[in-house]
């Protein structure tokens, strides 16, 4: 791993480049956090920015803990591939920083939840780049999330706006952690709402086996990747962002889907929605991580039988069967599968795996493509995206 010192703006210090493909910004004070970098294997160009660490309450036991968090920037979904190298990505995680820095000028967009007290509170902090033609479309998108999630907690989401190269959206990053998969397991068996009952056939044990490639082997897996804001949803209580977003200034963006989107313009609000959604913890860690799963991942298994079996058909084959967290192989054999419904995900190319599949229809916004055009509203999720998001802790 190569390490490139460059001059310290915002609260990092150091630029790492491990292959020329991912960045670490590590933080100027005190110890180095614990962060698995090592096992970062991203499959575009990345740079992660490590965050303060913050204390946690967890929700089962009420334990203190200290818990680590990193960003990984990366261009928005749909964007030109090759668009962002890691020089722009680390140019736009200084800028971004910078642009919502605590003593930067910022607009901030949170409405009341649509009159709903017990409801997920969405906030935008925009910076001072942001044109105000844009800000209308947070409020909707806002207003559409919100209306979506009965957990009582607050999203909190920064934007700034940059000039990017042609054909790039933006760039974005979530905000991890890891947990246990004890805890991972326990979070979400108490996080249940109503209707959820597939969280009770998660295995009960301290490790769950996952196939990190197309092979047999089976790793025991005793750690889960968590956003931010999935974390607060299902495992204990956490402070800062949850998610960063830099648009590109020189796309063509309509911001006011009401009245249709123009042809060759990319509606805003649906891009704003989507990426919320990997924020919210719609996520596949192959493609990030070498050997490493997201909550997404305890639904997601190969989708034919193959060799041994892998596809669950009953409660029992869930519960016994591992997971498949592995980019590209078997080609286009992914998905979550809850049993009596079963979800085509991405396989990681040529799209990336944190998504449905790419198929016409489309399965949800959480497909991996936008078109020109077009827009989702005013029901931007399907209910395929929805109960993505109800299996890793969201309350509906
Ligand atoms: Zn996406």
């Amino acid at each position: 791993m190569k390490i490139i010192d460059v001059t310290c703006r915002s609260a990092w210090l150091r630029v790492v480049s491990s292959l020329g493909v991912v960045a670490v910004l590590t933080g100027s004070t005190g110890d180095r956090p614990d962060v698995p970098e090592s096992t970062l294997a991203t499959t575009e160009p990345s740079v992660l920015v490590v965050q303060p660490s913050v204390p946690s309450t967890l929700y089962a036991s009420g334990a203190e803990v200290e818990t680590n968090w990193i960003g990984i920037w990366h261009a928005m979904c749909g964007s030109r591939r090759g668009g962002l190298g890691v020089p722009e990505l680390t140019t736009i995680a200084h800028s971004h920083g910078d642009q919502v820095a605590a003593d930067a000028p910022v607009t901030i967009v949170d409405t009341p939840p649509n009159g709903v007290a017990a409801n997920l509170d969405v906030v935008f902090v925009l910076a001072a780049s942001v044109p105000s033609t844009a800000i209308p479309a947070f409020a909707l998108a806002e207003a559409y999330l919100e209306s979506q999630f009965t957990d009582t907690l607050t999203v909190t989401i920064d934007v700034s706006y940059a000039a990017l190269a042609t054909g790039v959206l933006g760039a974005t990053t979530p905000i991890y952690t890891t947990a246990t998969y004890k805890n991972s397991r326990t979070g979400l068996i108490n996080g249940r709402d109503a209707t959820d009952t597939i969280q009770l056939l998660l295995p009960n044990t301290t490790k769950i086996g996952v196939r990190y490639s197309s092979s047999a082997t089976i790793t025991q897996e005793d750690r889960v990747y968590w956003t931010r804001a999935n974390y607060k949803s299902t495992i204990g209580t956490a402070t800062g962002n949850d998610g960063s977003m830099q648009f590109n200034s020189t796309y063509v963006w309509d911001y006011n889907p009401a009245d249709g989107i123009t042809a060759g313009a990319t509606s805003f609000v649906d891009v704003v929605v989507h990426e919320v959604g990997h924020a919210l913890g719609c996520l596949c860690g192959a493609g990030i991580w070498t050997k490493d799963m997201s909550s997404l991942d305890l639904y997601r298994f190969q989708y034919t039988d193959g060799t041994a079996d892998y596809n669950p058909d009953d409660s029992a084959e869930f519960t016994a069967r591992p997971r498949l967290v592995a980019s590209n192989v078997p080609n286009d054999s992914h998905h979550i599968d809850y049993v009596t419904l079963e979800y085509r995900m991405s396989d990681g190319s040529p799209y990336q795996a944190s998504h449905l599949r790419e198929e016409t229809p489309s399965l949800g916004l959480m497909d991996p493509a936008i078109g020109t055009g077009v827009t989702s509203s005013p029901n931007y999720f399907t209910t395929k995206d929805l109960d993505l998001f109800d299996s890793i802790g969201w309350d509906r």
